[in-house]
């Protein structure tokens, strides 16, 4: 079901916003993206009438420590009570999964006798590799339905939020972690100084924590504004995240960037009095990096908004003369983040007709707000559309295979980010 909101829930922003991290006050800009609904609550047809709540999206620099982030406006129990995200349809996203656990395994020697734990672990399609390999694993997931298809799939899952409670709980217990996985969870997080806290905590002395999350140099260079949206609340550099582990006594020794979600960093730490490993130059050189594109300063901020709002420009532009044309456009997807590239662009079914998902959970249901309905994958041969504009763009090689037979009648695909492009 979709989530529903009532005004009287809704968690009233303190009269003067402070950085989640370090305290200090929020007075700069990065980005204003307007208003929109909560990207991951797909209304199904007996919703519509009711109408939903928008939220503003409106990004800050913390000028002190410049983590870039949103403020909080919803409570995460809403957010991610039942969670439509199910990270088993993306085939890549499995790929990419297994890969990781065969470099960890062998990297970190982790055998019967070890322990890992993933934090958010989803519907159980990462650790299901580890479980396959005799490793004993744990999970843990707030979402109850997700939860439940790990459990099924036969990775054991607590349904609960991360934090320090529940990591002292667990290490009471004997249950810290060899190693501990944030993938794409640490943006997610209201309470960063807690969950980063707990982290340590669940963490052997001798064990490694890997983060995976997207990496603000790419999302400024690469022009991803669509990747903002209310469910993440920080974005993080690797200057920001170095500075946040440090608070607790955790240190980066290596990271890999990853094409994962447009551009993201993995990032190894370990404790800081672990001292027996050495820091890798990938963590020094990066740094230098986002030093050099101004990262360290305001001065690496200030361009994005005005290139967002080109895009903007560029996308109705297209939209708008394929309408004229009377060609017909249909949308590939129905990621979160289209719900702020559709909301902030002024995009409804009037230009996009409608979109289609691999996902079952969201065929018949409708995008937040602009009420696109989503259908099966077969809408697309049976419609045959002029042109399908690739909604998870991150996707767009792995979607364009998938869709060839759209040069049958013609058909081209549209990419709206970093620019517009027809292919
Ligand atoms: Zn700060």
């Amino acid at each position: 079901m979709a989530t529903m909101i009532l005004p009287s829930e809704v968690q009233r922003p303190s009269a003067t916003r402070v950085c989640r991290f370090c305290g200090s006050k929020l007075e700069r800009t990065f980005v204003d993206l307007g208003m929109s609904p909560l990207c991951e609550s797909y209304p199904s047809a007996s919703d519509l009438h009711r109408g939903e709540v928008y939220y503003p999206l409106h990004v800050y620099l913390c000028e002190q420590c410049f983590l870039v982030q949103l403020e909080e406006y919803e409570t995460p129990q809403k957010i991610f009570g039942d969670y439509a995200y199910f990270s088993s349809y993306s085939d890549s996203w499995l790929k990419h999964a297994e890969k990781y656990c065969d470099q960890t395994t062998k990297r970190f020697r982790l055998s019967a006798e070890s322990f890992v734990v993933e934090v958010a672990s989803n519907d159980g399609y990462l650790l299901q590799y580890f479980v396959r390999q005799g490793v004993p694993v744990l999970g843990v997931e707030p979402a109850a339905n997700v939860a439940k298809v790990a459990v099924e799939r036969g990775v054991p899952t607590l349904v609960q939020f991360f934090n320090t409670k529940l990591a002292k709980e667990l290490a009471a217990q004997g249950r810290c972690a060899d190693l501990l996985i944030g993938n794409n969870v640490l943006a997610q997080v209201p309470d960063l100084n807690d969950f980063v806290e707990a982290l340590k905590i669940l963490l052997k002395p001798c064990g490694v924590l890997t983060l995976e999350f997207p990496h603000l140099l790419r999302l400024i260079e690469r022009n991803e504004f669509d990747t903002i949206y209310h469910e993440h609340f920080s974005y993080f550099s690797m200057l920001s995240t170095v500075r946040i582990l440090e608070a607790h006594g955790l240190k980066a020794f290596d990271l890999e960037e990853l094409t994962t979600h447009g551009g993201s960093l993995r990032v190894f730490a370990s404790r800081v009095e672990y001292q027996t490993r050495e820091i890798e130059p990938s963590v020094a050189r990066l740094i230098e990096e986002e030093k050099r594109a101004g990262l360290a300063s305001t001065e690496g901020y200030a361009a994005f908004a005005q290139r967002v709002k080109e895009t903007k420009l560029q996308l109705l532009d297209f939209l708008l003369t394929a309408a004229r044309q009377g060609k017909s456009v249909a949308g590939y997807g129905a990621p979160g983040k289209s719900a702020t590239l559709l909301h902030y662009c002024g995009i409804g079914k009037d230009l996009i007709e409608y979109t289609v998902d691999r996902n079952p959970y969201k065929q018949g249901r409708f995008l937040p707000g602009s009420h696109i309905p989503i259908y099966h994958p077969d809408r697309i041969r049976e419609t045959k559309p002029d042109y399908v504009v690739i909604l998870p763009w991150n996707l767009k090689n792995e979607i364009m295979g998938q869709l060839q037979f759209i040069r049958e009648w013609g058909g081209r695909f549209v990419v709206p980010i970093p620019t517009v492009t027809v292919c």
